[in-house]
């Protein structure tokens, strides 16, 4: 074996040590980073921000502002589709959805994120029955204003039969306003055509009160042309431009939805890693810097 010379070999050696002093808190550091998320952010913001209590409070205001608009035109309705014959007369109600609507579900994003797990219809149902939710600033005064306005509040909602019990005493116990001798809560699959998509269970308000106001956050609150691709989702927006700020009112969620299953077509069996392919991909990205 050849031998370096005596300066080379001296050389090498502290280049060596470097390495080592280097690498070992770097591999101290591996251990102890936590995994990388694709949600972490958006839980974060949706969790801990006071820009997110900001706009949830300005949303509110908003909707509370077009309420009284919409109370004095009786010809108004925020459901044309749903809404047919006569209304005028009806009396007034707002429809509005629970999930990161009037509810911040973000304590099961959070623990989903930390346990490394992905949506279940079995730990969701857990965490409704733990009670847990906070409500969305803004959103139980909203609801109670309408109340003392005469106006009927609505809540449609994609949570189960089994999990209705425990999220209307969470909701009470919160001060959001109840509905008196009527049954304000319209869970999934209650009846049997009341499936996720919500327009059968606007049709059902419809028949019996003028609907002021949808709040929701994700399109398939306001329609049922929520699912689409990119482009259809898009087409479904651009044609309820007269609704949106008006009697439409988003409520922001960057956590969860139906823009999020967009990109990969909701197919949920995709490994995580194409679904974030598709995402990335889905992405207008500017150009980059040119070539110095
Ligand atoms: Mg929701």
């Amino acid at each position: 074996m050849t031998r370096l010379p005596r300066s080379l070999e001296l050389r090498a050696s502290r280049l060596a040590i470097a390495l080592l002093t280097a690498l070992v808190p770097m591999g101290a550091l591996a251990q102890d980073a936590p995994a990388p998320n694709d949600n972490l952010n958006a839980v974060l913001w949706d969790q801990t921000s006071v820009e997110a209590q900001a706009g949830f409070v300005g949303a509110f205001a908003l909707a509370r502002i077009r309420l009284d608009e919409a109370l004095a035109d009786t010809a108004r309705t925020a459901a044309p589709k749903e809404q047919t014959g006569d209304f005028e007369d009806l009396p007034p109600a707002v429809v509005l959805d629970v999930d990161d609507t009037l509810l911040n579900t973000s304590r099961y994003q959070a623990w989903a994120l930390k346990a490394d797990k992905s949506f279940s219809a079995e730990t969701w149902t857990q965490y409704v029955k733990a009670k847990v939710d906070t409500a969305i600033p803004g959103a139980v005064d909203f609801t109670q204003y309408a109340a003392s306005k005469g106006v009927k509040v609505f809540y449609v909602t994609n949570r189960t039969k089994e999990e209705e019990a425990p999220t209307v005493e969470l909701m009470t116990a919160l001060g959001f306003a109840g509905g008196g001798n009527v049954d304000t809560f319209l869970s999934a699959k209650e009846q049997p055509d009341w499936t996720s998509a919500k327009s059968t269970r606007r049709f059902f308000i419809a028949k019996d009160y003028r609907i002021l106001m949808l709040v929701g956050d994700n399109l398939g609150d306001f329609t049922d042309s929520y699912k689409g691709t990119l482009t259809e989702r898009q087409a479904a927006f651009d044609e309820a431009a007269p609704h949106w700020g008006r009697d439409w009112i988003a409520i922001a969620n960057p956590t969860y939805g139906s823009f999020e299953s967009s990109p990969y077509k909701g197919d949920y069996k995709l490994p995580a890693a194409e679904q974030r392919r598709m995402k990335i991909d889905a992405l207008e990205a500017w150009s980059g810097p040119s070539a110095p």
